[in-house]
């Protein structure tokens, strides 16, 4: 195993945050008010404010916070904004987008993740986020549209039913790509009549699969 020293949120955002250009006052704000060792496995505390991705369970990932952070910038989030995220986790982007948004709506696949994040963020005081157990490629049609879209794993293409529920004049962030070949975060701007898409970093995330029965049998090793 590696060891890095245990670091504070302080520590974090100097050294990860502040040095690679996110200089947004209310994104860095969010990321030194967030506790993020809420978030992970007790086993991994001392690594909770270190420059890394780390395992949440059942195979998936709380992302590096330079990731989290980056895309909460991208999106140009203020006070206003209702936003839906696909990929709950551990619930810590939620948590950095609540803090920022007005409303964050988030759906999360596996129940496990999905209950574990809501507990997480009643402990710790945060009531604008509403999380919901499905397939995000599905979106969350009865609150959309949706000011910003943010997705946390990474698709081959980008759902029809998120560009959809994407209001006009809206951002959404999407790592497209799979596994073997490199991802990049792509950013959505829809407008009236057009939709304008850019790759903007290359990025590394687990998969988002298509329903949970492909899920499980995958884990179990079926065909
Ligand atoms: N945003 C998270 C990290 C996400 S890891 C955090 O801050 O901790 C990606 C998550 O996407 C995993 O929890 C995985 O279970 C979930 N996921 C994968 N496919 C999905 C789908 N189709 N719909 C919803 N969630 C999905």
């Amino acid at each position: 195993m590696f060891y890095t020293e245990s670091k504070n949120a302080e520590e974090m955002v100097r050294e990860q945050i502040l040095s690679r250009d996110i200089l947004d006052p209310a994104v860095v704000s969010a990321m030194r008010s967030v506790p993020r060792h809420a978030f992970v496995n007790q086993k991994y505390a001392d690594l909770a404010y270190s420059d890394q991705p780390l395992p949440i369970g059942l195979g998936q990932t709380i992302s590096q916070p330079y990731v989290v952070a980056f895309m909460t910038q991208a999106l140009r989030i203020s006070p206003k904004s209702r936003v839906l995220e696909i990929g709950t986790g551990s619930g810590y982007q939620a948590a950095v987008l609540s803090k920022i948004a007005r409303e964050v709506y988030t759906v999360e696949l596996l129940e496990t993740l999905a209950k574990k994040a809501e507990t997480v963020l009643k402990n710790i005081g945060i009531r604008n986020v509403r999380i919901r157990q499905g397939d995000g490629r599905d979106g969350w049609p009865e609150f959309a549209p949706f000011s910003h879209i943010i997705v946390t794993a990474a698709s081959e293409d980008i759902p029809k039913e998120l560009e959809k529920q994407l209001a006009i004049g809206g951002r959404m962030i999407i790592p497209v790509g799979n596994r073997d070949r490199t991802q990049y975060l792509v950013l959505v701007q829809k407008e009236k009549d057009s939709i304008r898409k850019e790759k903007i970093l290359p990025v590394r995330f687990v998969p988002l699969v298509k329903d949970s029965s492909k899920h499980v049998s995958k884990k179990k090793g079926a065909a």
